[in-house]
């Protein structure tokens, strides 16, 4: 597995908070991420488009596009393009449901590489995978800055290079320990960058 940024990184961008929160999802967690706090600084964001291109090359796997859905996974999927010197596009969701970005199209048999800034299920990332394959596009690779998905390759038998994976247990309300504890919960908010 790929290990190339590291969580002390995150944290000292403020993407990575411990404490008791409870997530969009509903969940609760003792970790939050918000991996845009990290990307705010387009240096950082420069560096970790290197590092997933470094890392797709070391795989020998050479996109002819680089996909993102919009919005999470557009910084880092545009940065990791620019190192590859490959073309950048996004899809969006419209009517909940996931298409391409209006304008667009995947050449037949198009190689392309689907970026993610965080892959927590990847559930979202499947649905971009099924929208470009629909489109005729061939999808070779998938990446992410993050993966706390629990598992090495959610997308297997498609390659996937995380730069870094994460195990940050979350729980539903009535099973969460830090409720139990006592522990006061937070909503998570936001912070100058
Ligand atoms: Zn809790």
């Amino acid at each position: 597995m790929t290990t190339s940024l590291t969580l002390d990184e995150l944290t000292a961008a403020g993407a990575h908070r411990t404490g008791h929160f409870r997530l969009s999802s509903g969940l609760h967690s003792g970790d939050y991420l918000q991996c845009a706090l990290y990307l705010a600084d387009p240096r950082r964001a420069e560096r970790a488009g290197h590092l997933i291109a470094g890392g797709l090359r070391g795989a020998g796997i050479r996109p002819e596009l680089v996909v993102s859905p919009a919005l999470g996974g557009v910084i880092i999927g545009h940065e990791t393009a620019r190192a590859l010197g490959a073309p950048f596009l996004f899809t969006e969701r419209v009517d909940g449901r996931m298409t391409l970005r209006r304008g667009f199209a995947i050449g037949p048999g198009q190689r392309i590489v689907v970026v993610e800034d965080v892959v927590t299920t990847g559930k979202s990332t499947r649905e971009v995978v099924a929208v470009l394959e629909q489109s005729g596009g061939l999808v070779i690779a998938m990446a992410s800055i993050v993966n706390r998905s629990g598992q090495d390759n959610p997308f297997a038998p498609i390659p996937f290079i995380p730069l870094l994976s994460v195990a940050f247990p979350t729980w539903p309300p009535e099973e969460c320990p830090l409720c139990r504890e006592g522990k006061p919960i937070e909503k998570p908010g936001s912070r100058p960058v």
